[in-house]
């Protein structure tokens, strides 16, 4: 049930290292056909929780001459055909190459999945290498450095997910439950799994906040939930399922696992539990209990979904007992904007786990949320838009010279990451973001989600 992941990439962009982070000594030869031997090396993987087999296709000399750019590329071919998942790596420190646009165009048409790594990203040195990554067009790049291990469990969460449906395939025979990536396409056409990806939601709040009774309750009782003999294991990392008609997958959370667990029950849920899941997930909801609300903890939790990336909806739980709710409310609302400023505009819903009141208003909540964080804004918009706010409102002119914002455009999305071209872009205050990223959650409906801005010299 296993999968194989292939590294590919030109020469020297660190695949070698990763291959050995990865395998440690548990390596073995693929290949010993005369002439080409080492130049597939194949390794038994392991990585979090998770095992699988690693292709490196370390072994070549950057290719000067035709020959050897040949056999580079039919040596990624063989790998990209054994494998299941690819990771394409590029240098960070160097940007993207020729080389590097061709292996992606080569990557596009033949891979199934394609994970995009700018290596050598540790400190700042690979932020403009990550920032062209974008424009390979195979999805948001990785940061990974593979000398010093950073990135290595965002790898570990872009790669449970795909796990798990090669392991949910290995399982279900059925082909109507397959995705339809093995199928043989037109050489073309890119191969990319068509079926609509379910959201990947998790559940995450304080020990007794009412995360287990929740999840029970968006998913139509302990069915699911309570052990083995319902149909999950216990080591479960995910679980895809229908909440009222949306397929969801729920990341592993100290919610699940306590059902799972009964006799455990009194077992101590740290917040950890819950930060795992965080890095899985699309869509965080934070649930708070009402009468104990926005105590540290529920800080921590919001704030690291929030530095992760993750679309946040904050859902106040046990609003069945509230007493005074207009009054509760109104209190919560404040304490919201006062104390979680960073999330402006997240949605924030009273739910009822126990009854199942609010729960169509938090389903309908998390994909406005995840709709928000897939946003796309044009650049001419984002240009209209960026000469009325210097309009409105200049930016400062340190020693005489005013800062310039010239041009700006949207990187990425999931969530929405956007660049700006400006002389002195150092000398720009901090201030000067924030007015930024409150206009573009204002100007373009995105309330609630991270917004990223870069500010960037022209090149
Ligand atoms: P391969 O040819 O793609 O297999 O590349 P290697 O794994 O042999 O790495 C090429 C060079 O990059 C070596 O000198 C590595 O030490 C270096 N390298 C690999 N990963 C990193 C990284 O994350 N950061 C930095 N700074 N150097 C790296
Ligand atoms: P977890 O630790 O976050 O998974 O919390 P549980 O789901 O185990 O719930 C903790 C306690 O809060 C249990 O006694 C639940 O019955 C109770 N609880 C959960 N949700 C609600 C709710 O909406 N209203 C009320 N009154 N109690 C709730």
């Amino acid at each position: 049930m296993s999968f194989t992941l292939a590294i590919v990439g030109r020469p020297n962009v660190g695949k070698s290292t990763l291959f050995n982070r990865l395998v440690g000594k548990r390596l073995a030869l693929v290949d010993d056909q005369p002439g080409v031997t080492r130049d597939l090396r194949e390794g038994a993987a392991r990585l979090g929780d998770l095992r699988f087999t690693v292709i490196d296709t370390a072994g070549l000399e950057e290719a000067t001459d035709e020959s050897l750019q040949g056999r580079m590329r039919r040596l990624t071919e063989r790998a990209v055909d054994m494998a299941d998942i690819c990771l394409f790596m590029i240098d960070a420190r160097v940007g993207v190459t020729p080389t590097d646009e061709f292996f992606a165009g080569l990557l596009r048409k033949r891979a199934k999945h394609v994970i995009l790594a700018a290596n050598k990203a540790e400190g700042r040195a690979g932020e403009s290498g990550v920032l062209e990554a974008y424009a390979l067009g195979l999805g948001d790049p990785l940061r990974l450095s593979a000398e010093h291990g950073e990135g290595m469990s965002d790898l570990l969460a872009l790669l449970m997910p795909l796990a798990d449906e090669f392991a949910e395939r290995a399982e279900a025979d059925a082909p109507e439950t397959d995705v339809d990536v093995s199928e043989d396409l037109a050489d073309d056409a890119p191969r990319v799994p068509t079926k609509a990806k379910p959201l990947q939601i998790a559940v995450v709040g304080r020990p007794n906040a009412g995360k287990s009774t929740l999840i029970n309750q968006m998913l139509g009782e302990e069915r699911l939930l309570t052990g083995p003999e319902a149909g999950i294991t216990r080591d479960a990392i995910s679980v895809q399922m229908d909440w009222d008609g949306v397929p969801i997958r729920m990341f592993d959370t100290a919610g699940m696992r306590k059902k799972a667990r009964v006799q455990e029950k009194l077992e101590k849920l740290s917040v950890s539990d819950g930060l795992r899941a965080v890095k899985f997930a699309e869509v965080v909801i934070v649930l708070i209990d009402a009468e104990i609300p926005f105590e540290q903890q529920d800080l921590r939790i919001a704030d690291l979904a929030e530095r992760e990336g993750r679309a946040v909806v904050l859902a106040v739980n046990k609003w069945d007992v509230e007493p005074n709710k207009q009054k509760k409310l109104k209190d919560l609302r404040e304490s919201f904007e006062r104390l979680l400023p960073q999330l402006r505009g997240a949605p924030l819903v009273t739910v009822s786990a126990k009854t199942g009141r609010g729960l169509n208003r938090l389903q309908e909540a998390v994909m406005k949320a995840h709709e928000v964080w897939n946003r796309r804004v044009t650049t001419s918009q984002l240009n209209r838009w960026l000469i009325d706010m210097v309009e409105a409102h200049p930016p400062p002119a340190p020693a005489g010279r005013r800062i310039k914002l010239r041009y700006m455009t949207q990187a990425k999305t999931r969530p929405p990451g956007f660049v700006v071209m400006c002389s002195m872009p150092e000398k720009l205050p901090e201030s000067y973001s924030r007015y930024l990223v409150n206009g573009l959650r204002d100007s373009f409906d995105m309330p609630g989600t991270p917004i990223r801005l870069w500010m960037r010299s022209q090149a």
